[in-house]
């Protein structure tokens, strides 16, 4: 039954191999053996289920909580020739009627239902006539009372499954909390030996953080590098991603706000816009993103500090999906930590404290001096032995980790205490760099011994360097005066029993950065990009479900000839090389001819 799951893999979805789990989860389901299956965004869960579904006879069921990303997949399949439908509230009734009576009449191989629908009688009778074998549960955590997304109509689900012991049971989610593992294990009875838990690393991402210290300007030049790419900014409120979304868009850039003031039909209408390449760039508050399985998000930036990892990891995963390089910035600043723990002061107790243990740990991570890759992974409970990941700020910065500033910590920290804490740090640095203002003046303050020993840094260096010193607890800040205050660590700071290290500001470089390597024809790849929108636009699907962006860079590299009837292409399957196959080739023939480039591929030397 493998060589079969080998075969559809090229053919259909055109994919020289398997990733990661995907081809043991396969077997396992082929096998009839209820299995839960826990890969990390853009893992590939979908073939998981898919593939089977296409090897059975029967039909496949993929229980999905969000309509939209079931209309995603299932343009997607219906674009691989795969005969897969969906029912839910969204359709009309005549479409309804349709596909009721083409899964009826057998015609369906993969269908797709939300919870709700699978619990109608109407279904109920449908499936006692027809014969199933498989269930796929997508996004399993939603079962789980611990997780995030806790879904009551998802507990239901194995009612009907108990139903029909004939088919299998494969259940998916990309949360990898122990509890929320154990939940589902127990709810569908899979028992351990059938969990599949993959790895987290995402290698594909490039992990930035960076001190937030004018957001806007780092914005600015963190997205001036992207040009024509598509990204999302997470910000925490919805003023925040009015004004993200109005500043990129008076500075030239393609970009759109998404928050839950917005009401449903413009949330809609701007999500559609960027799936479809028509916005580049998506301003937006956590409320974005669920329903979002574009795989060509190129990168993602958080302009204020997430509230935990957990939301960190989530918001990151959503870049790359396709697994080509995708970049990750994080703007941290101590002000955020306030704002976030506002948020959290409103819960009751017991959430409370979890919640401030996992922003702890959030803030820890962000002033980290280690990889950063190493560090989610901790996190995450997975072992990570290398030395140098290659792909995060922390591995590849130039500038000296942890620079030592213990004596410019025991220089402020003392002018704090000076000044008895009741001043702010605009305040402090104006004491430390000797100003006479009428305030200090006033206060006596230019007599103090600290006053005028910081003249040799600027007050930019200064600020930066206070907030990393509330960063690493050495001091706090008044919530409501903004005063400065010591803490024990402080003590030990003066004591010389502590040493304080802060990173280097890094500096960022101003190159465009390429998702395709230096072998790949980027003129080619624009006018590809272009043909792809154009195509797609006339189905009215996003462009991605043409081709995917791996594809046309591959085109862009090989020029293709024979390549395409091969299916040698990532990406292209029997039915997509039909039904685009001699379009591309055109183009590239006529683009390879007008630039007398050689077009035999490697292909054709080994025929
Ligand atoms: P997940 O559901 O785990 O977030 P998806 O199933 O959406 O991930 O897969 C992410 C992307 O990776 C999709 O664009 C998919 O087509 C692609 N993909 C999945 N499996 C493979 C494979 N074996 N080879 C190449 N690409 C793959
Ligand atoms: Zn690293």
């Amino acid at each position: 039954m493998m060589n079969k799951a080998w075969e559809i893999l090229s053919r259909i979805f055109g994919y020289k191999s398997f990733r990661p789990l995907q081809e043991e989860v396969i077997k396992n389901v082929l096998d009839k053996k209820d299995t839960l299956v826990i890969l990390p965004t853009g893992g590939g869960k979908s073939l998981c289920y898919q593939i089977p579904a296409l090897v059975f006879d029967g039909l496949t069921i993929v229980v999905s909580p969000l309509i939209a990303l079931m209309e995603d997949q299932v343009s997607q399949l219906n674009e691989n020739g795969v005969s897969a439908v969906c029912l839910n509230s969204s359709l009309s009734s005549s479409e309804y009627e349709k596909n009721f009576s083409l899964i009826s009449s057998g015609q369906v191989k993969i269908l797709y239902m939300a919870p709700e629908t699978l619990m109608t009688s109407r279904i109920d009778d449908l499936l006692s006539r027809i014969k199933l074998d498989c269930f796929a549960i997508d996004e399993a955590h939603c079962v789980s009372e611990w997780g995030h997304d806790f879904r009551p109509e998802y507990r239901q689900i194995r009612e009907i499954t108990e139903k029909f012991p004939d088919a299998v049971k494969i259940a998916l989610t990309a949360t990898a909390t122990p509890e929320v593992q154990k939940e589902i294990l127990s709810l569908f009875k899979i028992s351990e030996n059938n969990l599949f838990l993959g790895s987290f690393k995402r290698e594909n991402l490039f992990l930035d953080i960076k001190e937030k210290t004018d957001p806007y300007s780092q914005l600015l030049e963190f997205v001036e590098k992207f040009s024509g790419k598509s990204g999302i900014i997470y910000c925490l409120t919805r003023k925040e991603v009015e004004s993200v979304s109005d500043f990129l868009v008076s500075k030239g850039f393609s970009a759109k706000p998404y928050h839950a003031g917005l009401n449903d039909s413009e949330r809609k209408k701007n999500q559609t816009l960027f799936i479809r390449d028509e916005v580049m760039i998506m301003a937006a508050t956590i409320a974005f993103g669920m329903g979002i399985d574009k795989p060509d998000i190129r990168f993602v930036v958080h302009f204020d500090l997430p509230k935990n990892i957990e939301s960190y990891y989530q918001q990151i995963g959503r870049a790359g999906r396709d697994g080509l390089k995708s970049n990750c910035l994080l703007l941290f600043g101590y002000s955020d930590i306030h704002k976030i723990k506002y948020f959290i002061d409103m819960k009751d107790e017991a959430f409370k404290r979890m919640e401030n243990l996992k922003l702890k740990a959030m803030t820890d991570y962000a002033c980290s001096e280690e990889c950063l890759r190493c560090g989610l992974l901790k996190y995450f409970g997975e072992d990570s032995a290398e030395d140098n990941c290659g792909m995060c700020i922390n591995c590849v910065s130039d500038s000296q980790p942890g620079e030592d500033v213990t004596t410019e910590a025991q220089k402020f920290l003392s002018c704090v205490k000076r000044t008895n804490e009741v001043f702010g740090t605009g305040y402090i640095i104006d004491v430390l760099r000797g100003s006479k203002s009428k305030k200090i003046l006033s206060q006596n303050h230019d007599k103090l011994s600290t006053w005028g020993i910081g003249n040799d840094l600027s007050v930019e260096e200064w600020k930066y360097l206070a907030s990393c010193f509330l960063l690493k607890g050495l001091m706090t800040r008044d919530m409501n005066h903004g005063s400065l205050k010591l803490t024990q660590d402080a003590w030990k700071v003066f004591k010389g029993e502590l040493e304080v290290k802060v990173k280097g500001k890094k500096k960022i470089s101003k190159e465009r950065i390429k998702i395709s390597d230096d072998n790949t024809d980027d003129v080619l790849f624009d006018i590809l990009r272009k043909k792809r929108k154009e195509l797609a636009d006339e189905k009215g699907l996003p462009p991605y479900t043409v081709f995917s962006d791996k594809t046309l860079i591959e085109m862009g590299k090989t020029y293709p000839a024979t390549g395409f009837e091969r299916l040698e292409i990532h990406g292209v399957g029997q039915v997509k090389l039909e039904r685009y196959g001699d379009i591309f080739h055109e183009i590239i023939k006529k683009y390879c001819i007008e630039n007398k480039i050689f077009f035999v591929s490697f292909n054709n030397l080994i025929l």
